[in-house]
């Protein structure tokens, strides 16, 4: 069997169309122009160009957007003070912090001062909280794990039932995608460092979700024969063909995969376009709820 290739670029550009669509659609009613303010801490260059990359996409679909970027040495307090001075403006609808923040900082604390009303990001105690309860629905649901989801869902007729195998339990990945997968009602096996005998139970599952960040760390024969693997692992490897010295690989071993699974996500050009077009998603939601429409 070979498999799909699930093509993330061409999913997250049509979700970008209609997202810009929508914008538009509220600049012609006149409504507000939704609004994301990030805010960065320190020099890490991944983060830097992380955010460099959202604001890239909120100028390609007429969101706007406004960067705020603190010294690594900025203390707890001013840091909290910057986020409760994005919350208390009304101009601005989403809030992203860019995780992770330097050594020190309390990553809750400065989580819990976004309102969850603007928690473009989903990582609100509160918004993660709902989403692991029967009966509650978070505002927002992390972006990366959505991604995911939507992925899934165009791939499987449906989740419901199957048997999923999650592999890492990170607060931005793993976690909030065995809940999400959870709430639709697949079976779930969350792996981790310490889980016995992983090749025994990914070989359990109709559905693979690697996000542990060890480079093709999941091997062919450990996919049972027509399971659908969704790689959100993002690794460099030593290139020396490549100009910059070295290329992306994700968590699994593509190459060999790829004949046993019915389909999987590449990287580049699987999870990781979704996560930005997710974030635009909930950056136009939070202006919908400021003004219902
Ligand atoms: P993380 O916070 O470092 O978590 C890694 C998880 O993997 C942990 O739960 C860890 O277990 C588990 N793990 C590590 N080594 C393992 C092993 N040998 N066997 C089994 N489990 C192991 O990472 P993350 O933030 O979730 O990110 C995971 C990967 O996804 C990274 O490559 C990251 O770059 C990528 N990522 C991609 C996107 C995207 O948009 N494409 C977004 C976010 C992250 P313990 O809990 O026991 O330590």
């Amino acid at each position: 069997m070979t498999a799909k290739i699930i093509d993330g670029k061409k999913a997250a550009a049509e979700l970008m169309e209609s997202i810009q669509k929508q914008v538009k659609n509220r600049s012609d009613m006149g409504l507000l122009q939704p609004c994301l303010a990030t805010i960065l801490v320190g020099e890490n260059p991944a983060s830097q160009s992380y955010v460099k990359a959202k604001h890239k996409a909120c100028a390609s679909l007429g969101i706007r957007s406004v960067g705020i970027h603190l010294p690594a040495d900025v203390t707890q307090k001013e840091l909290e003070k910057k986020v409760n001075d994005m919350a208390a403006d009304a101009s601005v609808h989403g809030i992203l912090i860019q995780l992770p923040l330097p050594d020190g900082i309390d990553e809750e604390k400065v989580l819990q001062c976004v309102p969850i009303e603007k928690d473009v990001d989903g990582f609100h105690p509160v918004n993660i909280g709902r989403l692991a309860q029967k009966n509650r629905n978070p505002i927002f649901v992390p972006c990366t794990p959505s991604g995911i989801i939507y992925l899934l869902e165009k791939e499987i007729e449906s989740i419901e039932g199957k048997n999923a195998v999650v592999l890492g339990r990170s607060n931005i990945v793993g976690m909030p995608v065995s809940l999400l997968l959870v709430r639709q009602n697949a079976t779930v096996t969350i792996c981790h460092s310490r889980t016995i005998d992983l090749p025994e139970k990914v070989r359990g599952a109709d559905i693979v979700i690697a996000a542990i960040g060890r480079a093709n760390f999941v091997k062919a024969n450990w996919i049972r024969p027509g399971a659908v693997v969704i790689d959100v692992g993002v690794n460099r490897v030593d290139d020396p063909m490549r100009k910059r010295g070295y290329r992306l690989v994700g968590d699994v071993d593509f190459g060999a995969a790829k004949e046993v699974a019915s389909a999987i996500t590449p990287v580049p050009g699987g999870v990781g376009p979704l996560t930005i077009a997710m974030l635009m998603r909930n950056a136009l939601r939070a202006a919908t709820l400021v003004d219902g429409v």
